[in-house]
């Protein structure tokens, strides 16, 4: 607590000391005067001595003079003659004044007498800086005697509040508005104010609330002094912030005895007549500063010390030092100091009754924009919005709604016994029931809107949000983002893998390719050299059969050579001789061909001998076998021929060559050939016996005059035909 004073104040007057200047103080206190001289010159002295010569400060004004880099320089402080205007041992406290100006004293640590307000005292000390002015340090106290404390300048609390009265001791006026043991310790920048030894007495003055700290070692009530108009008198302390920043003055009166009663409080508060809610602070309607009586329904409680009450037209907010007994739909009487609030006025410092039970007004249906124009403040109300958010306080937990284009607040008290459900999702649409409070603007207009809830259940969910919120609309993005993006980069991996693997396939198919390409030549070449064996295989078979053909035939006729013949021949009698048949041989000799080749060349004798063949084998069947035995001769053999057919064949074949002539040349040649013939297969004759058989036969035809047949089946018989 500091002590700012001023000397030129024209309202500091201390009756006691009015019109009292220190010499003056001095002269009355201190008798005879050579003492009164030699005793500043000893203070002075020491202090120079202790101080570094600063100069000794003889009065409360001097020390408050200082300026706060000056006061911390330490500077010696002899009070001659001061007087105790408040003093407590815990927490320590002790204002001081003297004839010039109050002055507060820190004495923590200070070993001080017990001492009394109105004490006289000679004070010693060094000045300090104080929180917000200059005070005074290791004080040492030496007790003088006891005056009762002098009237004090009446005060106004406006004129309180500038801190130019601080420290000093001062009357002031106004409305006790409650008395109440201090709860705990208050304290400013460690420094105590008060503690739970201390009574606290808050006077009011129109708007204006100032506490008044006292002394009540006994404990007495002074409960009848509430709603009373009384004069005090007390020092004045300040109210600082932790900047050192003043914030308001408290009062620290010595005791109960410096209340001076002028109005006297109703005996009985709640025997005020009934005023309803509306007129409570309304002009004319009640004396102002005093106590109302109102009577209505408890709508709703807030925390400890608040609730709501609505009586038959309109509700208030009453505060109150203990709500805790008070429920929703109680009736009460409740007596308060009416006081301008937010927007409507409340009641403060209210005391109450219970009477009863009643059910609560119903909540009036209002859009957002009609609440904010105040008309329901402090009333039940129902509103519809959309849930923005939700936050937390120290005091109390929010939802922040809107409705068309209104922002508001439901609001529950922090220590609410349940909070809203985690469920309640942005978006969501709300019905809120609760107790409309106007919040304002510091020129008194409605500037916001908050419901004030019971719990939870106050919060009805009308419709969820749809779930295409901003957030999951975010989320659904993200993932299709990611989800197309993962798809690209797999189809991009796989398209590389499927070029990869394209490039491996085609090289291999082009490996393949060249590996059939190589394998088709090779097999191609295998096939020509296949091909070429085979032509070569069939060239030597082809050679082979052409041997085989030049070597059994005649090179001018085509038919059978005589080897050939003889072959067959062969062969034709063992089978004969198998099958136990016969075989015919006819040897053919062309008659006077000699005459052909000398008359017509050797080509014309070679192109009949061609044609006597061709003949020949015309006369014969398929199967019998012709060929040329040597020049101009040939032999027919007749396969399972007796003589009748051999003779048949031979007589044929002679008809076949002389029946048409040749034509040779352009000229017809008539020639005739003479046969012999023979049977095989009645005897074992080899082919020569055979053909000597023919033979023999042979040239008995030509014996009988040529172009006949003879037959010959053995050496010694003999047969010749002719046609
Ligand atoms: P004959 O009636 O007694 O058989 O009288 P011929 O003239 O037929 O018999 P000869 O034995 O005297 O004559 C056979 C002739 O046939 C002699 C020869 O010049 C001729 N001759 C033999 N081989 C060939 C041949 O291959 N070509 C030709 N043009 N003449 C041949
Ligand atoms: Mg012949
Ligand atoms: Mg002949």
């Amino acid at each position: 607590m500091d002590a700012v004073g001023s000397m030129t104040d024209p309202e500091y007057r201390c009756d006691r000391f009015a019109a009292a200047s220190p010499r003056r103080v001095l002269a009355s206190c201190v008798r005879p005067w050579p003492l009164a001289l030699l005793l500043p010159a000893f203070f002075a002295f020491c202090a120079y001595a202790a101080n570094d010569s600063l100069p000794v400060l003889w009065t409360a004004r001097q020390a408050h003079k200082l300026t706060r880099e000056e006061a911390a320089r330490g500077y010696p402080i002899h009070l001659e003659r001061a007087q105790v205007t408040f003093f407590q041992a815990r927490p320590s406290g002790l204002f001081l004044m003297d004839a010039t100006d109050g002055i507060f004293a820190d004495i923590r640590g200070d070993l001080v007498p017990n001492l009394q307000a109105g004490d006289i005292v000679t004070v010693d000390g060094v000045s300090g800086p104080g929180d917000v002015a200059p005070v005074i340090l290791q004080t040492r106290i030496r007790i003088l005697g006891h005056q009762p404390l002098p009237e004090a300048p009446l005060v106004s609390f406006d004129r309180l509040a500038t801190g130019a009265w601080d420290a000093r001791w001062v009357s002031v006026e106004g409305i006790v508005r409650s008395i109440r043991r201090a709860s705990g310790t208050t304290a400013y920048d460690g420094h105590a104010a008060s503690s739970r030894f201390n009574t606290i007495l808050t006077l009011a003055s129109g708007p204006d609330l100032i506490d008044v700290i006292t002394l009540n070692p006994s404990g007495q009530d002074y409960a009848s002094l509430i709603d009373a108009k009384v004069r005090l008198r007390a020092a004045t302390g300040s109210r600082f912030n932790q900047r050192k920043q003043l914030i308001g003055v408290h009062l620290y009166m010595p005791d109960f005895s410096y209340v001076q009663v002028e109005e006297p409080p109703p005996p009985d508060p709640f025997a005020l007549p009934v005023t309803d809610t509306a007129s409570v602070m309304r002009l004319g309607v009640s004396e102002p500063g005093h106590r109302v009586h109102i009577h209505g329904v408890v709508t709703s409680t807030w925390g400890t010390q608040q609730f709501s009450v609505m009586d038959a037209k309109h509700g208030i907010f009453v505060d109150t030092d203990d709500s805790a007994s008070v429920q929703v739909g109680d009736v009460v009487d409740v007596v308060g100091f009416p006081a301008v609030g937010d927007y409507t006025s409340v009641l403060e410092d209210s005391l109450y009754r219970r009477s009863g039970n009643a059910a609560p007004p119903p909540p009036v249906t209002l859009s957002a924009a009609q609440a904010l124009e105040g008309a329901h403040d402090a009333e039940p109300v129902r509103i519809e919005g959309q849930l923005l958010y939700k936050s937390r306080s120290v005091a109390e937990q929010d939802l922040l709604l809107t409705a068309s284009g209104t922002t508001f607040a439901a609001a529950l008290p922090a220590d609410a016994p349940q909070g809203f459900p985690a469920d309640l999702q942005p978006g969501s649409r709300l019905r809120i029931t609760g107790i409309c409070f106007i919040e304002v603007t510091p020129a008194k207009t409605p500037k916001a809107l908050k419901i004030l809830l019971q719990s939870p259940a106050d919060v009805v969910v009308l419709r969820r949000p749809s779930w295409w919120t901003p957030r999951n609309t975010l989320i659904l993005s993200t993932l299709l983002c990611l989800m197309v993006l993962v798809f690209i980069a797999w189809n991009v991996g796989l398209r590389r893998r499927v070029r990869a693997q394209t490039r491996v396939i085609r090289t291999q198919l082009q490996e393949a390719h060249t590996l059939r390409l190589q394998a088709e030549a090779a097999h191609q070449e295998k096939s020509q050299s296949l091909a070429n064996v085979l032509s070569l295989q069939q060239d030597l078979l082809a050679a082979q059969e052409k041997l085989r053909y030049q070597a059994t035939h005649d090179v001018l006729t085509g038919v059978w050579n005589r080897g050939a013949l003889l072959d067959l021949l062969h062969s034709e009698i063992e089978r004969t001789l198998r099958s136990q048949s016969s075989l015919g041989i006819l040897m053919i000799d062309v008659d006077h061909f000699k005459p052909v080749n000398d008359s017509h060349g050797h080509l014309a004798g070679d192109a009949v001998l061609r044609e006597v063949a061709q003949r020949i084998g015309c006369a014969t069947r398929p199967y019998d076998i012709s060929g040329r035995y040597g020049g101009e001769e040939f032999v027919v053999i007749l396969p399972g021929c007796g003589l009748e057919e051999t003779h048949s064949s031979a007589e044929r074949i002679r008809a076949a060559i002389s029946s048409v002539p040749f034509m040779i040349g352009g000229c017809a040649i008539s020639l005739t050939v003479s046969i012999g013939a023979t049977i095989a297969g009645g005897c074992d004759h080899s082919e020569t016996e055979i053909l000597s058989l023919a033979d023999l036969a042979l040239y008995q035809a030509k014996s009988a005059g040529r172009n006949c047949m003879a037959l010959r089946t053995s050496f010694e018989e003999q047969h010749v035909g002719r046609a």
